[in-house]
């Protein structure tokens, strides 16, 4: 039976099939709802209707009485001029998070933002998700709280949720057993049916993580947040490569690439005089050489003062410009990714811990 830490009552983006099935069994009623409940939860993003589903009103009365619908509720929901939606998400085990949806490329889909953790230890110094530490590991079911309201919103606007991204709050890796439960969850065919190929977990290069990822074949895609090619730039900005220096990471995130078939990707914040040089780049373009995967230059998204009480900018136009010239000269596959969301402060780095006291 699941219950949950903090003694609030389970919530049905806890279970599993399996689990549901178990507790229903023990009320004396048919398990036989379960699968049918829980894939209706999933693709109507937490909107389902019990009544509707005809489970009768013994058990509809008794899932009422003993599981939430839901375990987080919308305390904040900020619309950006480009239509990019950020949630804060308040959540009954306490605390809050921030997800993000946006548009994608193609018309009618969208591509969604979750966090795996409340806060962040790593550090990274142009990142606002980590200038209050960490708070707590979210729970698998919060993180499919993000995705249930994520593809509701994105149903509401007549749009298919078709990407899903570990890119908010967190890094992913140190909460690898609920980040990994999540994605079952959401990706499997017995409950969310998303596709594992749809998702994409990113990592600051926890290597060990990485490992893991592979040797379980996960089948999603790796996103290396990379930012510098050098130690020497990297450890000022990224504290972890201390741990986990460029050479380790990239040859964690080949190996990756090797076992899986997958293609990863490059993550690389570009801030102003700190990893946008000409001698960068070509550096950069040298660590790439050989190595198929995409490279993806984020210009920075200002959050004030970093951990350090460093200001970062963005690099000029003709700096950005000159730096990808660099890279695609070396035959390097980058592109910039587009900022979005950032007047509501939504965009990459800009997500940031909330305390809310749990009044959910
Ligand atoms: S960039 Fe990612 S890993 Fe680094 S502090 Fe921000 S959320 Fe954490």
């Amino acid at each position: 039976m699941i219950t949950t830490s903090s003694n609030t009552r389970s919530a049905l983006s806890d279970h599993t099939v399996a689990s549901l099935k178990t507790h229903i069994a023990h009320w004396g009623m048919n398990p036989h709802h379960a699968a049918r409940l829980l894939k209706e939860y999933y693709r109507t993003g937490g909107r389902v209707d019990f009544n509707e589903l005809k489970i009768g009103n013994a058990l509809e009365t008794k899932l009422s009485a003993e599981i939430e619908l839901r375990q987080a509720t919308m305390l904040e929901r900020k619309v950006s001029s480009d239509g990019t939606v950020k949630f804060l998400l308040g959540l009954k085990r306490g605390g809050a998070v921030e997800a993000v949806l946006m548009d994608s490329a193609t018309p009618g889909r969208a591509a969604g933002c979750v966090s795996s953790q409340i806060g962040c230890a790593m550090g990274c110094d142009f990142c606002a998700s980590t200038k209050r530490g960490l708070e707590r590991n979210l729970e698998a079911g919060e993180i499919v709280e993000q995705f249930l309201q994520l593809r509701a919103e994105a149903l509401s606007s007549g749009r298919q949720l078709r990407t899903l991204v570990f890119m908010g709050m967190g890094e992913p890796m140190q909460n690898y057993d609920n980040v990994v439960t999540a994605v079952e969850r959401i990706a499997g065919e017995d409950l969310g049916e998303f596709g594992w190929r749809q998702i994409c977990i990113s990592t600051v290069g926890i290597v060990p993580g990485i490992d893991r990822l592979a040797d379980e074949d996960r089948n999603v895609v790796l996103a290396l947040s990379l930012h510098a090619p050098d130690d020497e730039t990297r450890s000022r900005i990224v504290p972890m490569n201390k741990r986990y220096p460029v050479s380790e990471i990239m040859a964690a995130t080949r190996r990756y690439a090797d076992k899986t078939g997958r293609i990863p990707n490059i993550e690389y914040c570009l801030l102003n005089g700190i990893n946008d040089s000409d001698e960068q780049a070509r550096m950069l373009g040298e660590l790439m050489r050989g190595f198929r995967a995409h490279v993806n230059l984020i210009p920075y998204n200002w959050i004030g003062t970093g951990l350090s009480g460093t200001e970062y900018s963005q690099p000029p136009p003709e700096r950005l410009t000159a730096f990808m010239t660099i890279l695609r000269d070396a035959g390097v596959h980058a592109h910039f990714r587009k900022t979005r969301g950032e007047d509501v402060n939504a965009a990459c780095g800009q997500l940031r811990e909330i305390t809310v006291a749990a009044t959910v």
